[in-house]
């Protein structure tokens, strides 16, 4: 086997910290921390390079620019490197690794997002494990020398997840993540055992292209029995508003109150588009199945099938953003499954 050379992106979060020896304080790690607590990066099967942004963000900072920012350098190091590991802080990992699925359209290598419960340098830590299977699953090949899972993935606590698939749901264990409503691509015990039908395969025969328009015209409009006309009015009311990720109830439904479908009526009527999602964290929307979910179908409310909110709102970001005031187009991919973000049933 020949030794393969994965870039490790180091973005910030509580992975890429380290305890001062001095002051005690946590601080960003250096690449001199890496190799003095990591002396495993590299070893004669992978050799692992370092960059990190400057300055390490907490991911409650994490923005569209920093997507675009890691997209870029992963588009710029696509042909010297066979996979790519993105160090990255867990609260937001999850919208980061759906934004870069849309972003990174026909990825043919692996790009897998890791984190830790615990900072690098302390002796309990994930991050350690986390860090060296990430960078085992990206240096994965098949027999003919393919990536063996192409895709924007997060590894976290022996489990690898698409990543566009995932949400965080644990602030204190060290199994941060779930998939609610798909099953891992691999599983990492005493070997890693990968399950190639889940994985959504590019087309080999295209290259990989690099899509970091965004637009940012998204809100979430949440349902809780009692929310006021106005609360709902002020948030279709926001200027320049595009897209609303509604997130309902059950099976998609929402109250019946003719000022709230006359709200809704009125928000698409102005071509903003609205995208129906369960606030459950399992199962899909199924439009029509009640009679509390008819009045948004027939308001013409999208739906958003069995997608995270994470997915679905950098879906509208890089589909408004690429595809502009082309409303028709938006309002078809988002009904399409772009890269295993969604299953439609
Ligand atoms: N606040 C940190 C971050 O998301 C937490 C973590 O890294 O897990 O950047």
């Amino acid at each position: 086997m020949n030794c393969k050379n994965i870039l490790v992106i180091c973005t910030g979060g509580t992975i890429g910290m380290v305890c001062d020896k001095l002051s005690g304080a946590l601080r960003p790690a250096s690449m001199h921390d890496f190799e003095h607590i990591l002396p495993e990066l590299s070893d004669t099967a992978t050799t692992a390079t370092v960059v990190a942004f400057q300055p390490l963000i907490d991911s409650a900072n994490v923005s569209p620019s920093a997507w675009s920012r890691m997209a870029n350098v992963i588009y710029k190091e696509y042909e010297k490197y066979d996979g790519f590991v993105l160090l990255h802080g867990t609260d937001t990992m999850a919208y980061s690794a759906s934004a870069l699925s849309f972003m990174l359209e026909n990825l043919q290598k692996p790009v897998i997002f890791t984190g830790s419960q615990l900072p690098l340098g302390v002796r309990r830590t994930d991050a350690r494990e986390n860090i060296l299977t990430a960078l085992e699953i990206a240096a994965a090949e098949d027999a003919e020398g393919k990536a063996i899972v192409p895709e924007v993935c997060i590894f976290f606590e022996n489990t690898l997840y698409r990543g566009n698939r995932t949400t965080k749901r644990n602030a204190e264990q060290f199994d941060a993540f779930r998939s609610f409503n798909f099953s891992p691509l691999a599983q990492a015990g005493v070997h890693i055992t990968y399950y190639p039908h889940r994985v959504h395969y590019p087309d080999w025969s295209s290259p990989m292209r690099l899509r970091t328009r965004i637009d940012e015209h998204v809100a979430i409009l949440k349902l809780f029995p009692g929310i006021s006309p106005e609360t709902v009015r002020a948030i279709l009311g926001i200027a320049g508003l595009r897209g609303v990720v509604l997130e309902s109830y059950g099976t998609g439904n929402a109250p019946t109150a003719q000022w709230f479908v006359d709200a809704l009526k009125e928000a698409i009527s102005k071509g903003i588009i609205i995208v129906n999602r369960t606030q459950c964290a399992q199962g899909a929307v199924e439009m029509g199945r009640y009679e509390t979910s008819l009045p948004l179908l027939q308001a013409g409310v999208l739906s958003g099938y069995d997608i995270t909110t994470e997915a679905l709102v950098t879906k509208m970001m890089y589909l408004m953003g690429e595809h502009g005031n082309d409303n028709d187009t938006i309002k078809r991919l988002l009904q399409t499954n772009l890269c295993g973000e969604m299953t439609i049933s």
